[in-house]
C-alpha cells in the first residue's frame, strides 16, 4: 500500500514514512492510493476473527491491509499490546448496548482518558515507540489542547522510550476533571504547560514553534494531531466491531451517527464504508459550531473566524474548520487533486469558503456516500441528557447527547442506528449538574484524582519562554 497527497504531490509513500509526519509537503493530507475491497467472504472471515479472537486481532487484520512495512508478527504484537481488557476495562473493548428499539450506543470511551481519542492514540503511542526505536530516533511531541486530545496523547506516550510530550493548554480553562487527569501524571517525559491565555494562544504558540524550521529540526519536534493517517486508520476498526455486534449477518445495513468536530472520527466511518462494510448512512452530528452540518445541508463549506467559533458545552466539537474534511472532498470529487488544491489551498485562504451546491458531485455526498447531518444546541443537549436519564436511568456525556439527538432525527426506522459514545459524562460534569441537578458517576479508578499532586508549569503566552522550556528539557 502506498499513500498519496490529496493535493497531488508526486510522492508515493509507505505507511511508516507518513506515520511520524503531519501534512504532506504540498499541504495536503495523506490518503491510501486505493481502499482495499472486502467482499462477502472477507467480511465473513473478519466477523469470525472478531467473534473468536477479539478486537485486537480484528485490528491487526484491518491494519495489515494498509501497513506492509512492519513485519506481521510485530504489527500483531502492537495491536495485542494496545487493545487489552486491562486498558479498556472490558473484553469487548468497544461494547455496544441498546438504548431504545433500533438505537444502539457503541462505547468508545472506556480507555485511560474516557474519550474516544484513546482508541487511536493508544495505538499511536505504541507505533511511535516501535518505529523510533527501529530508526534510532527520538521525537518531542508539541501540542495544544483544550482537553481531550492532550490527555489522550499524554496517556498514550507516558513512559514511552524516545518520546517526550510538551502539551500546552489554556490555564484554568479545561474542566476540573480534565485538568486533574493531565496534571496528575508524574512521568518525567510528560510536560504540562498551562499557558495564560485561551486555546487559540496555545495553538498560535505551537504554530510559531513549528514555523521555526531550525528549532523544529534541532529539537525533533513532531505532532499527533487528528490529521495523522495512523489515527484515522485505528478508528476504522471500531466501525467493523460495532457493525458485527449489531448486524446478525454481513448483509444487514446499519447506520452510524458520529458526534463530530474535525471530521476525523466520521472520516474513519467513510473509509470503512468504502472498503465494503454495509453502512447505510453516516450521520454527522455537530454542536453550535455547525460548519459541517451547513455543508451537508447546503453544499457550502465556510470556515469560521474565532469570533464566530462558540465555546459550547460539548467543547471537543468546538471547531472553526474541520481538518480532516479535505479527505472526504477528495473522494467526493473523484480524487481530482488539482481541484482539491484549488478549493482548500488558495481559494479557502482568500475567501474562507467554497460552494459545491451547483456541482453534481454534491448530491452524491448523500446518495453515493451515505452522508447526512444535523445539529444540536445547548438546550437540545440538556433535554437529551434529561430524557435519556429519565427513560433509562443512564447518564450520557454532552457530545454523545448531541449524537443521540441528531441520530434520532435522522434515523430510518428500518435500519439499526449506532450512535458513537465519544466520552464519559464525568469529563463534563458541570453540564451534567446543570441538566440533572447532580454529579455524574465517576469510574472507581478515578476516585480522588482531583486531590492528587500536580505536575504543571504555568507560563505566559510567550514564544521565547516556551522555546526555552523545551530546549532545557531535551538533551539536545
Ligand atoms: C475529539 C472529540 C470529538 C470530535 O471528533 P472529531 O474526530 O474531531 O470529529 C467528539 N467528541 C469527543 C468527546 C471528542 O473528544
Amino acid at each position: 500500500m502506498r499513500y498519496l497527497s490529496t493535493r497531488g504531490h508526486p510522492d508515493r509513500l509507505r505507511f511508516c514514512d507518513i506515520l511520524l509526519e503531519g501534512l504532506a509537503p504540498d499541504g495536503g493530507l495523506y490518503m491510501p492510493e486505493a481502499y482495499p475491497q472486502l467482499d462477502r467472504a472477507a467480511l465473513d472471515r473478519l466477523r469470525q476473527v472478531h467473534a473468536k479472537q477479539g478486537y485486537a486481532e480484528l485490528a491487526y487484520e484491518i491494519l495489515s491491509l494498509y501497513i506492509d512495512d512492519i513485519p506481521a508478527a510485530d504489527l500483531r504484537a502492537l495491536c495485542h499490546k494496545t487493545y487489552t481488557a486491562a486498558v479498556y476495562g472490558t473484553e469487548a473493548i468497544v461494547p455496544v448496548r441498546p438504548l431504545e428499539p433500533g438505537l444502539y450506543i457503541e462505547a468508545l470511551s472506556n480507555g485511560p482518558t474516557l474519550a474516544f481519542k484513546d482508541m487511536a492514540m493508544q495505538l499511536l503511542g505504541n507505533l511511535f515507540e516501535y518505529e523510533l526505536a527501529r530508526r534510532g530516533q527520538e521525537l518531542n511531541i508539541l501540542g495544544a489542547t483544550s482537553g481531550d486530545t492532550g490527555s489522550a496523547a499524554e496517556y498514550a506516550m507516558r513512559g514511552k522510550k524516545g518520546l517526550r510530550v510538551f502539551m500546552t493548554s489554556p490555564h484554568g480553562r479545561m474542566s476540573p476533571f480534565q485538568q486533574a487527569q493531565m496534571f496528575s501524571l508524574q512521568d518525567p517525559n510528560i510536560h504540562n504547560l498551562a499557558v495564560e491565555g485561551v486555546f487559540d494562544d496555545c495553538q498560535d504558540l505551537v504554530k510559531a514553534v513549528s514555523n521555526d524550521l531550525d528549532f523544529k529540526a534541532r529539537y525533533k519536534i513532531g505532532t499527533v494531531n487528528s490529521i495523522n493517517w495512523a489515527r484515522l486508520l485505528a478508528q476504522v476498526v471500531y466501525y467493523f466491531a460495532g457493525y458485527f455486534q449489531v448486524a446478525p449477518d454481513n448483509q444487514t445495513r446499519v447506520s452510524f451517527t458520529v458526534p463530530s468536530g474535525n471530521f476525523g472520527n466520521v472520516c474513519a466511518g467513510h473509509v470503512a464504508r468504502m472498503m465494503g462494510l454495509p453502512i447505510a448512512q453516516l450521520v454527522v452530528a455537530t454542536n453550535e459550531n455547525d460548519v459541517l452540518d451547513e455543508f451537508f445541508r447546503s453544499g457550502v463549506y465556510r470556515v469560521r473566524g474565532s469570533a464566530d467559533t462558540f465555546e459550547t458545552s460539548s467543547p471537543s466539537m468546538d471547531i472553526s474548520k474541520a481538518s480532516n474534511f479535505e479527505r472526504f472532498i477528495f473522494d467526493l470529487l473523484g480524487r481530482d487533486a488539482p481541484r482539491v488544491r484549488e478549493l482548500f489551498g488558495a481559494g479557502l485562504s482568500q475567501t474562507g469558503r467554497f460552494d459545491l451546491s451547483q456541482d453534481p458531485a454534491f448530491a452524491q455526498a448523500a446518495s453515493r456516500y451515505g452522508f447526512a447531518s444535523g445539529k444540536s444546541t445547548h438546550a437540545d443537549r440538556l433535554a437529551t441528557i434529561r430524557a435519556v436519564h429519565a427513560a433509562h436511568g443512564e447518564t450520557v456525556d454532552t457530545h454523545t447527547a448531541d449524537g443521540i439527538k441528531v441520530g434520532r432525527e435522522q434515523r430510518d426506522p428500518a435500519v439499526p442506528m449506532i450512535v458513537l459514545e465519544t466520552a464519559l459524562p464525568i469529563k463534563f460534569a458541570a453540564t451534567i449538574v446543570e441538566a440533572l441537578g447532580h454529579e455524574p458517576p465517576c469510574p472507581a479508578k478515578f476516585n480522588g484524582i482531583e486531590d492528587l499532586p500536580r505536575r504543571v508549569t504555568v507560563m505566559p503566552a510567550d514564544l521565547a519562554q516556551l522555546k526555552a522550556y523545551i530546549a532545557q528539557h531535551c538533551d539536545a
